[in-house]
């Protein structure tokens, strides 16, 4: 059995992540309190090391840090790395990307969710990496009620429905975390 602690206090990251895992040798655990080191990397995989290594200290155990987002071309990649941190609510986050591609053609909308996973041993050295996106387009309102952050208003186009309108079970198959996460899971069970 392999114990891996994910460096993250989001329920919903750790939700997703048990979900994905079908390797009954490898099981998850998050950091116990609060846990919400400074985001200053420049990049998702800098934060995401960022938080992997601040976990390690915390804990001496292996660790899973990932750090995602909404990366929109017609923003020039924003919010990206401050995603989870746009507007004060989900809700008011929503709004805001709405009111800033307000008037845009659908074609331009164009965007993508990634996620970065870092693996570190439990001395906190960087041992893996592993980068997963999902290709998509932004709606003109939120449609919905899954998932989280801004799964109301990703839509793919291949679905006819947004993130937040898959079940559970669809979303886990294509997601951003699910492409980190899958090749992830393969190299714990190979190398560790
Ligand atoms: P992090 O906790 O710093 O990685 O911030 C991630 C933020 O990106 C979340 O709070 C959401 O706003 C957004 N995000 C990441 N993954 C997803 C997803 O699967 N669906 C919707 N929003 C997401």
């Amino acid at each position: 059995m392999i114990k891996i602690i994910l460096a993250t206090s989001n329920p919903h990251k750790l939700e997703e992540i048990n979900a994905i895992n079908k390797n009954k040798n490898i099981i998850f655990d998050v950091v116990k309190g609060k846990f919400d080191p400074d985001e200053t990397g420049k990049n998702f995989e800098e934060n995401a090391e960022i938080k992997a290594k601040e976990a390690a200290k915390i804990t001496k155990e292996y660790c899973l840090a990932d750090d995602s987002g909404l990366c929109i071309d017609v923003l020039e990649g924003a919010p990206g790395i401050y995603s989870a941190r746009y507007a004060a609510t989900p809700e008011e986050r929503i709004n805001k990307v709405l009111k800033e591609v307000f008037g845009v053609p659908y074609d331009y909308r164009t965007a993508h969710f990634e996620c970065c996973m870092v693996l570190t041993d439990k001395n906190g050295k960087v041992i893996h990496k592993e980068t997963g996106k999902v290709f998509g387009y932004i709606d003109d309102r939120p449609k919905g009620k899954n998932g989280f952050g801004y799964d109301p208003i990703f839509l793919l186009p291949e679905y006819d429905k947004t993130m937040a309108e898959l079940s559970e079970e669809e979303k886990n198959k294509i997601s951003h975390r699910a492409n980190a996460l899958n090749p992830m899971l393969e190299w714990i069970e190979e190398n560790l």
